[in-house]
């Protein structure tokens, strides 16, 4: 009984560590932070980093990113909290050093149905044209 139990830890340990990317695997964005990969930085704190976007949806589209990679939203927990707070304040900040007095649009896209590429949650900030509501 004992070596069937053991089999099945073996089993469930080496199934669920194939299931992990590696450990050393960084995110798109850790690349960017890191200057591994190019990156227009605008902005960057102990906790975030503000980035513009490659593919821009408006004439101010910049993403704010924590240095933490953290894969989603629904990855968050209450540790979080003051970190998605922090993140609200720097798009406040990047959108008045933007000059996007006439608003702005924060968006955090979560999962397939709203067409996440990236798994490090990121906020975009967009603005500089007029919106239209509902998004597409
Ligand atoms: P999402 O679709 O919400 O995951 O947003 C990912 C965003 O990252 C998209 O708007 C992409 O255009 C943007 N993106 C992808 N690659 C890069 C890159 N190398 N530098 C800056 N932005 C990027």
């Amino acid at each position: 009984m004992e070596l069937v139990l053991l089999s099945l830890r073996w089993l469930r340990d080496a199934f669920s560590g194939a299931m992990l990317p590696p450990v050393s695997e960084k995110t798109l964005f850790q690349k960017i932070m890191n200057r591994e990969e190019p990156g227009d930085i605008l902005y960057e704190d102990d906790l975030c980093v503000a980035l513009r976007d490659i593919n821009p949806q408006a004439p101010t589209h910049v993403l704010i990113v924590p240095r933490n990679p953290i894969p989603s939203l629904d990855a968050l927990t209450e540790e979080d909290e003051s970190l998605v707070g922090h993140l609200f304040l720097v798009a406040q900040k990047v959108a008045a050093d933007e000059g996007l007095t006439g608003g702005y649009r924060t968006v955090f896209n979560n999962g397939s149905d709203a067409q996440q590429t990236v798994a490090h949650v990121h906020l975009h900030l967009l603005g500089g044209r007029q919106m239209s509501w509902p998004p597409g």
